[in-house]
């Protein structure tokens, strides 16, 4: 969940760290800190707050040195303190720690390390480890030949644990080196010009260098000014593979525009262009996939999918499900990834699994992706970050090559993958009962969707005249059906995690067994009335909220007309294919949640509480 960056070379370690804290604040921003080694000294400042404040109180205490680790939180054990943030420092001052994720068994291990006389400042998980170190190292013979002390001493506190962690650490007998290690929880090192950097996200060392080592689960890193080794928690050595990050520190900045999440929104034409380039067959009728590692009679053969996914992805895994059954006749049930894990559900022999996940992080994603693997299941994988966990571990996937996605709500990965979800839907399709002809029409629909995107996006200033209306209300229902429930959850989730407006989505026509209950002149609600065969079910259900005095914001298909008074603001989108409607009608949702959120004077790119991608449980 949190940032971690670690330095070592020839620069001011501190600068390069709390830039990489900055670009990594959208993981975690409850508090801050750095922590230099300098002539055999740990020199520690952290705060609660931004990276600002922790660069100001930095400033003050001038702090500078070659080698650091810096780190942004995002609690789970203990408060949000100045002593509970990170770095920590052993209570014998030799090692100090910034670790991401959890560690399950700290409770035993502290009150171990309790009675061999360690003392603890902090109420975290995370500084046990670090006292762990310190009391593995205090055991370890001094060498001066063979695998470093340093090294062994954290190798062997790994062995103890359990839970997620990334960890960077620091020791004062070995100036200028830093160890690193991963559990479930992202580490990536950079590998730069005389200089190494540690981070748990790319965009944190994208500015130093594109040459990446993507660390793998029980892997240890070892950092030294002039060269960096890769080993196991079983002592193995590994050979690395040093890959190189396609984009550059541009698309990790928000440019001109005042958040990363109007940014991305308005990104999102290229997005989907990126999204779909070259996966298209030449016959335009299907689409094609280069990863998925599976032949088409291996697809002819799966007889149910199940989808498993968290949060935003978990929606477009609804719409995938809607538009694979409807297109390809295929039975899909899509689960949260976190209930999945533990649910221990019947499946169907047949069955192919897909994840989603942006981050390819997301840790209950990533435990459902191992528990089918565990059952025999071979899982495919839709996720945006070449490289990540989830993409390692599955059997294939597909990348959705949207560029980094900064802002907290997701938006163009959202819209990404509802495309590859059509795509998925399409190729299905036309290995069964889809004709040529209507293949075509679909693969002309995919490929128009980004300028339909684009026209769609041009109702921003009308949207944010709307959100002006509705900023100050409490509640809110987002109404759907179809394909576009999903859409309605989603559009509610936005609402929800960026203004703080309570906000609920439903079935449009579910809306009578409950909720209808909260509709007053007080609960607007937001309805999208596609043209659709069920059209004028949608205008009786408008009809229900309009005789109960309820506001009504339509998302309606241009140049259908609603009966006179039903609604009280339209918002129109393009009229399209249905593969395309889920992506087109995303849009408004977007914006309007945005310029709520802005008109509610809330901070969009870092919504309290959250953080983009969950590495803990
Ligand atoms: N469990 C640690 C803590 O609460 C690390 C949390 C994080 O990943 O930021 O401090």
């Amino acid at each position: 969940m949190c940032g971690i960056v670690g330095y070592v070379g020839k620069q001011n370690a501190v600068a390069i760290i709390l830039e990489g804290l900055k670009r990594l604040e959208y993981r975690g921003y409850d508090s801050a800190g750095v922590c230099v080694e300098k002539g055999r000294k740990l020199d520690v400042v952290k705060k609660t707050g931004r990276v600002d404040r922790l660069a100001k109180e930095v400033a003050k205490s001038r702090l500078s040195g070659t080698t650091g680790i810096g780190h942004t939180r995002w609690a789970t054990h203990g408060g949000v303190t100045d002593a509970n943030a990170h770095p920590h420092v052993s209570s014998d001052g030799r090692f100090a720690l910034i670790h991401n994720g959890v560690i399950e068994n700290y409770a035993q291990m502290k009150k171990f390390l309790l009675g061999k006389g360690y003392t603890f400042k902090s109420e975290t998980d995370t500084e046990v480890l670090c006292n762990l170190i310190a009391y593995h190292y205090a055991k370890e013979p001094k060498r001066a030949k063979g695998p470093s002390r340093f090294v062994e001493s954290v190798r062997k506190t790994l062995r103890h644990v359990e839970g997620t962690y990334g960890i960077a650490v620091l020791c004062v007998d070995f100036p200028g080196e830093i160890v690193g290690a991963r559990k479930a929880s992202p580490l990536i090192l950079g590998v730069g010009d005389q200089e190494y950097i540690l981070a748990s996200d790319a965009s944190a060392l994208v500015s130093r260098t594109q040459n990446v080592v993507y660390l793998k689960d029980g892997e240890i890193a070892h950092l030294t000014p002039k060269a960096f080794s890769i080993s196991t928690l079983d002592q193995d050595d590994v050979s690395p593979v040093v890959d190189t990050i396609t984009w550059s520190v541009s698309d990790a900045e928000k440019g001109a525009h005042a958040h990363f999440m109007e940014k991305e929104i308005f990104e999102q034409p290229t997005a989907l262009e990126n999204a779909m380039r070259g996966r298209f067959s030449a016959d335009g009728s299907t689409a094609q996939f280069g990863g998925l590692n599976i032949t088409p009679g291996e697809f002819r053969e799966i007889e149910r999918f199940m989808f498993c996914a968290c949060g935003t992805a978990w929606h477009a895994c609804l719409v995938t499900e809607h538009l694979i059954e409807r297109f390809a006749r295929i039975p899909v049930e899509v689960d949260y990834a976190s209930e999945f894990r533990y649910r221990n559900s019947p499946l169907h022999p047949r069955t192919l699994f897909f994840v989603m996940s942006q981050s390819g992080e997301t840790i209950d994603t990533l435990a459902a992706l191992r528990e089918a693997k565990r059952k025999g299941y071979r899982v495919m994988a839709v996720n945006n970050v070449v490289g990540s966990s989830i993409a390692r571990e599955a059997d294939g996937g597909i990348y959705q090559h949207v560029g980094p996605e900064v802002g907290v709500a997701s938006t163009k990965a959202f819209t990404s993958q509802l495309l590859i979800g059509a795509m998925i839907a399409l190729y299905l399709a036309r290995m069964r009962d889809m004709s040529f002809s209507d293949g075509v029409e679909y693969v002309e629909a995919l490929k128009g969707a980004p300028d339909l995107v684009r026209h769609a996006l041009k109702q921003a200033p009308r949207i944010r005249e709307i959100a002006r209306k509705y900023a100050g209300y409490h509640d809110m229902l987002f109404l759907g059906r179809l394909s576009l429930f999903p859409l309605a959850l989603e559009g509610a989730l936005k609402l929800k995690e960026i203004s703080y407006i309570h906000a609920e989505g439903y079935p449009a026509a579910e809306m009578k067994h409950g909720p209808i209950a909260l509709i007053s002149e007080k609960c607007p609600a937001v309805f999208f009335a596609p043209k659709s065969e069920i059209f004028s079910k949608i205008v009786s259900s408008m009809q229900e909220i309009k005789a109960r005095k309820g506001p009504i914001i339509a998302i309606a298909t241009e140049g259908v007309e609603l009966p006179k008074g039903v609604a009280d603001d339209v918002i129109p989108i393009p009229d399209c294919h249905e593969a395309v409607l889920p992506i087109v009608a995303a849009i408004p949702v977007q914006l309007l949640s945005y310029y709520i959120a802005v008109e509610r004077g809330c901070d969009v790119d870092k919504p309290r509480n959250l953080a983009k991608s969950v590495t803990v449980e």
